[in-house]
């Protein structure tokens, strides 16, 4: 049986289409294996959301041909959409699938014969129209799995390329979501997290993302929803309020505000002011005393001087948001951005990103801190030499060391200390 291995560099809507096309693979006869391991296929799936995710990708291809000369090698996803000809200068790689293909990476690979010049499946236009997934994700613990329901983006953030790399909104098919959340429940999975890159904008045959959550609640076997990454004009106040009273809907949410001084969003073009988010977080806050909202900062955008830095940082200082993702600006190819003057000098952008970092971190051990002695509920997912790993509904990561299999099931666990990003507990 030939093995082939994946990796997924950037977002949780690509690991759950790496988790689909593992899928595909594993029907059509191909035995799993890790990445690293020696392998007749690699497929890495790609990411180009900034000029280091570029810089990752290469470094992961080179890594993964030199570790497997012989395997035949499939760079997928967005850097491929975007910079396919690059790619190809990579002596090693065997085919690049864009965006628009690579679901179906497992019909392109011609026998895994190895040629000199790689074969690019690419399609500069990407459908608009509302899509179906014929095949559910694979995971490697049973536990948590992703569910693709939309793709692509309408809003036009001036710094942004993943319309470009992925194209314009649209959303899966209403029946196949919830096909595929029944599928995934009878192979185990209790938590499904929905993904998307502007998930909030799901639209179906007239039902939106509220629909969509309350027909998922309904699936035998789903003891969790999560939403992840949710942009800030998209989730209207009902979604939380309906979290407020549903036993299944996640305490967690990931709202990107990447600035908090309303000069630099609007140059952004984000279609929000500091205030509406502040507004918005701490109504939430109080309508949900206990859940976690975390939030992504871009440091380093044009004409970001110190005042403006200053008011992102004044702002999160003293908001309910428990956790950043920083990223640094850089310019992405024929982007507003990249043409606007009063770029940031890359030492001090640095420093703002290390700054945001370690405010994010005092947030999170201050989150932590507030449950030492309370009790918590756990869904385990992974063991390491006696340790198990798992995740709370409000997205705390919580470690307990038992002899029990714990994985895929939900404990009672109270937390007594923090060690680096994880919250120490025992077992209930
Ligand atoms: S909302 Fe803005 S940042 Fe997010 S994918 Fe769309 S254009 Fe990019």
């Amino acid at each position: 049986m030939s093995k082939a291995s994946l990796h997924t560099l950037g977002c949780r809507l690509n690991q759950a289409e790496t988790a689909i096309i593992a899928k595909t693979l594993s029907d059509s006869g191909f035995e799993i294996v890790e990445w690293g391991e020696p392998a007749d296929l690699t497929v890495i799936n790609t990411c180009t959301v900034t000029e280091q995710a570029d810089s990752k990708c290469r470094q992961a291809v080179r890594q993964a041909i030199r570790k497997n000369p012989n395997a035949y090698v499939a760079v997928v996803g967005c850097y491929s959409q975007i910079a396919a000809e690059t790619i190809s200068k990579i002596k090693g790689v065997d085919l690049i699938v864009g965006n628009e293909h690579k679901l179906r990476v497992v019909d392109y690979l011609d026998g895994l014969k190895k040629a000199d010049t790689p074969v690019i499946i690419h399609s500069s236009k990407i459908s608009r129209d509302e899509f179906v997934i014929d095949s559910v994700g694979l995971y490697d613990h049973h536990a948590r799995a992703n569910l693709k329901l939309q793709d692509g983006c309408d809003f036009v953030c001036s710094f942004c390329i993943i319309p470009r790399a992925r194209g314009r909104a649209r959303s899966r098919k209403f029946s196949d979501v919830i096909a595929e959340a029944e599928k995934l429940a009878e192979m185990g999975y209790k938590e499904i997290v929905l993904t998307g890159v502007n998930i909030g904008t799901y639209s179906s045959g007239g039902r939106g993302f509220l629909e969509v959550i309350m027909s998922l609640e309904k699936v035998r076997g789903i003891e969790r929803i999560r939403i992840s990454s949710i942009e800030p004009t998209t989730i209207g106040r009902e979604i939380v309020e309906h979290m407020a009273h549903s036993d299944k809907l996640c305490h967690h949410l990931h709202i990107p505000l990447q600035s908090g001084d309303n000069s630099i969003l609007e140059a952004m073009c984000r279609k929000h002011t500091s205030e509406e988010f502040a507004d918005f977080v701490e109504w939430a806050a109080e309508r949900i005393p206990d859940i976690g909202i975390g939030t992504d900062i871009m440091v380093g955008f044009p004409g970001e001087g110190e005042e403006e830095f200053k008011s992102t940082r004044k702002l999160l200082a003293d908001l309910p948001v428990e956790y950043f993702h920083v990223f640094t600006y850089s310019d992405r190819d024929s982007t507003p951005a990249s043409r606007m003057p009063g770029k940031v000098d890359f030492h001090v952008k640095k420093e703002r990103s290390r700054i945001m970092i370690e405010m994010g971190q005092r947030k999170r051990y201050a989150f932590y801190e507030g449950y030492f002695g309370k009790t918590v509920y756990v869904l385990f997912e992974t063991e390491s030499n006696g340790y198990w790993t798992g995740f709370t509904s409000n997205y705390m990561k919580l470690r307990v060391e038992s002899e029990q299999a714990l994985r895929n099931q939900i404990r009672e666990v109270s937390p007594i200390r923090i060690e680096g990003d994880t919250l120490i507990g025992e077992l209930a």
